[in-house]
């Protein structure tokens, strides 16, 4: 007998037909034995649809209050949730961020969790309850409502497993596993049956969405076993104690497990950067301190970085990528610092994607990056920057060749499935 936390994402929760599913694959593991806690997202589209109120109301709105609307969505699911096992004849009830509580700090809109207080949680498990809990959502320390930034119920969910100290996290999508690439964009893309935590981590950041990045680094850090698998499943499915999704395991499992795996585990693209270059930067220590000191007080971080020295070496090119999002911020704090900077002009392309290739594979094989380079060129698609990890390649391209530019990188590591 284990204990297992279940998290459901929003095209799960997405209805009462939908939710009533749930509620059986809920009933079905606890029946095979295992004390049970379930992290729910709210119904998908809600969380758009309540953030689009927030911008109404205020386009600068108090990220506080936002945090009091958005939160919303999932204490929704989580009642509705239990309400569907009680139909089921399963004991079971919602704990809301506030009542276990979730402690965060005040970062709102994008709150760390610091601490779940797991001792009701505990007791309630261990009395055949099924605990439902929202996720997304924590409570500051002056007891103020905070969510974890988009998709933070994947990290609800580790967070959880790791307070319990659950034997596994199964992360129930609407996809039955990670892929070799987004499926919805390459129907060739293949199933992984085991990502490493270090992979995941980098897929997640250049904008594999399955997983929100922070609940891998704490995956990682508490070490978690975390599971992904689909919830588009019947009854007769195999059960998710056989691990029929993609397991997240560390190098050493992976080791034993995988001998025949690609150089390549996967790809991964984000249209969420834009662009900025500034022209006639002067040639002297220091004038790029300039730049980016001030990007980073104002809490933006800058992606990728060129610098290109001009023909006299008196001045440079500065060119990097900020998240879309942050573009116009980005623009009015490199007005406002133009003089100090001493750039002659700024131009903006919001309209660029990022295209990541990521592999352990690659800390002992060389050539990844020119199959890259030269896939990319023999069909034509510019790269505008470059930048690299141990495990990582990464490139920028125009936004339009995103979709070409995946497939063909796909195909050119050996990717593609039948
Ligand atoms: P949920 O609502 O369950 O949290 P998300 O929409 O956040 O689900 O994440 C699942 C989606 O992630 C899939 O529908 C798929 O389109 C996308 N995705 C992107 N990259 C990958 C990948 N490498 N493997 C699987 N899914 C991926
Ligand atoms: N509902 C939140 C969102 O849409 C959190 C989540 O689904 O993980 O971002
Ligand atoms: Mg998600």
């Amino acid at each position: 007998m284990g204990r297992i936390v279940m998290k459901f994402g929003g095209t799960s929760m997405a209805g009462t037909e939908r939710i009533r599913r749930v509620a059986g694959i809920v009933k079905r593991q606890q029946e095979a034995g295992h004390e049970v806690a379930v992290v729910v997202s709210a119904m998908s589209g809600e969380t758009d649809r309540l953030v689009n109120f927030c911008r109404e109301a205020n386009p600068l709105y108090d990220p506080a209050e936002y945090d009091v609307v958005v939160a919303s969505g999932e204490q929704v699911t989580s009642g509705l949730l239990a309400l569907h096992l009680q139909a089921l004849g399963c004991k079971a009830r919602s704990w809301l961020g506030w009542q276990l509580p979730v402690r965060t700090d005040d970062a709102h809109a994008k709150a760390r969790i610091e601490t779940i207080d797991s001792e009701a949680l505990l007791a309630s498990m261990a009395a055949g309850e099924i605990a439902v809990i929202p996720g997304f959502q924590g409570l500051t320390e002056d007891n103020r409502v905070t969510t974890l930034g988009r998709g933070g119920s994947d990290t609800s969910a580790v967070a959880v497993a790791a307070a319990v100290k659950a034997d596994r996290c199964d992360i129930y999508t609407d996809v039955d596993g990670v892929y070799t690439t987004d499926p919805r964009i390459v129907a060739k893309a293949q199933k992984l049956k085991s990502v490493t935590y270090e992979e995941m981590l980098e897929l997640a950041s250049v904008g594999s969405k399955v997983l929100q990045t922070r609940s891998v680094s704490l995956a990682m850090k508490e070490n978690v076993r975390v599971q992904v698998l689909s919830s588009f499943i019947d009854e007769n499915a195999p059960a998710a104690d056989t691990l029929p999704g993609t397991m997240i395991v560390s190098d050493e499992e992976l080791e034993g497990l995988d001998m025949e795996r690609q150089l390549i585990t996967g790809i991964a693209a984000d249209k969420n950067e834009a662009k900025v270059i500034l022209t006639r930067v002067p040639d002297r220590p220091g004038a790029v301190a300039t730049i980016f000191g001030p990007l980073a007080e104002t809490n933006i971080n800058v992606d990728m970085i060129i610098q290109n020295v001009g023909r006299e070496h008196t001045d440079t090119d500065v060119t990097f990528t900020v998240p879309s999002a942050d573009l116009d911020k980005a623009k009015s704090v490199l007005e406002e610092q133009q003089a100090k900077i001493g750039y002659e002009k700024m131009t903006t392309d919001p309209k660029v994607a990022k295209i990541s290739v990521v592999g352990v594979g690659m800390r002992s094989h060389a050539g990844v990056a020119s199959t890259m380079f030269k896939a990319l060129a023999d069909r034509g698609i510019n790269i505008q920057a470059i930048s690299t990890s141990e495990i990582k390649v990464s490139v920028l391209i125009d936004a339009d060749e995103v979709e070409l530019a995946v497939r063909v990188l796909h195909t050119a590591y050996g990717l593609d499935g039948a």
